[in-house]
């Protein structure tokens, strides 16, 4: 950095994820000193990226960035361009000449939910069991205040999951209330207790585990991280970091330690009650969303409204150009999951 002395007005920009870890030399003044911190691009800068790497393709003339923009939030550069270019090898895969709206919905929903695995083979027993788990999310997600909308539910296998209920935030949300992330607790669980009302105690599957961690890790960090918990108040309980991995060292007491075991377990535990108290009020909801599931492997959200309603269920929906993302229509919930991927996934 240094010896550029003969050239004045030379500026040099670099970019890092990782600025915490830059070492000090390098941001000394007169070397990188400045910092700018660029976060994700809101609805608007989505769709201006999305308008860049759209050039390099072929689109049917009814391709709408904006509505795509819409669709997308939490996503960033990078995964903007993966989209064009997930829709475009989808385009590609089944011989067609232009990159349509419906090929950017299918690889949105590969990008948030995983590929589908449709030649992985699930028995029939295993695909009911799938099929109440996602169920189960599906119908406390519809049922806890400030929950984003359902927008997808399928027993296709995806990734590693052999089934997703997909959430979808209605716009860009950059902060969480209690309330919400309390949701987000209660509709992990949703699964679990769905497979523990059919199956019994015994019969349940180890499904529930990504649910479970994605759960406890909220509720801790309500506790230690985000002050929601009225016992231990609005303090940071963390590692405080060493110079090394792994030598960092707590910096809070023993005593302080239960404290926040007990209040995680609280927080859990109230959220388990009313996640089970929603599925058992509704019952028969379960087995018809299960049956609806059998039926058509995928539901979406207008099918979860009628089931919901307990109306009889109507058809996939043909695609449109006003679906994508299609979130606007169960206006009762909104947000964005708190930690990790732009939207909510179990
Ligand atoms: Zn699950």
């Amino acid at each position: 950095m240094d010896g550029f002395e003969g050239n004045d007005g030379v500026i040099i920009i670099a970019a890092t994820n990782r600025a915490d870890v830059l070492d000090r030399a390098l941001l000394r003044p007169g070397r990188f000193d400045r910092q700018v911190y660029v976060g994700l691009p809101d609805i608007r800068g989505r769709e201006q990226i999305l308008k860049v790497h759209m050039r390099k393709v072929p689109l049917d003339e009814r391709v709408s960035p904006s509505i795509i923009a819409r669709g997308t939030p939490g996503f960033s550069g990078a995964e903007l361009a993966n989209l064009v270019n997930e829709a475009a090898l989808m385009a590609a895969r089944s011989n067609k000449r232009l990159v349509t709206m419906e090929d950017f919905e299918q690889a949105r929903d590969k990008i948030m939910m995983g590929a589908e695995r449709k030649s992985m083979v699930m028995s029939e027993k295993e695909k009911i069991m799938t099929a109440y788990h996602e169920a189960g999310h599906a119908i406390v997600g519809c049922l806890v205040p400030e929950h984003d909308p359902v927008h997808k539910v399928t027993i296709i296998p995806r990734g590693r999951a052999l089934g997703v209920t997909h959430f979808l935030p209605e716009d860009d949300k950059y902060s969480q209330s209690r309330l919400h992330l309390l949701g987000n607790i209660s509709v992990a669980y949703g699964g679990r207790i769905a497979e523990e009302m059919i199956y019994g105690a015994d019969g349940v599957s180890t499904g529930a585990m990504s649910d479970i961690e994605y759960a406890t890790r909220i509720a801790r960090s309500m506790v230690t991280r985000w002050g929601l918990s009225d016992k231990l108040g609005p303090l940071l309980f963390g590692e405080e970091q060493g110079v090394y991995p792994g030598t960092g060292t707590k910096n809070y007491s023993p005593a302080t330690s239960k404290i926040i075991d007990d209040e995680v377990k609280i927080i859990i535990d109230d959220c388990y009650g009313i996640a089970k108290k929603h599925l058992e009020d509704n019952r028969d909801i379960l087995e018809s969303m299960k049956d609806a599931l059998m039926e058509y492997e995928t539901i979406d959200s207008d099918q979860v409204a009628d089931l919901m309603a307990r109306r009889q269920v109507r058809p996939p929906r043909e695609w449109n150009d006003d679906d994508f993302g299609d979130t606007t229509k169960n206006t009762d919930v909104s947000g964005e999951s708190p930690i990790g991927g732009p939207a909510n996934t179990h």
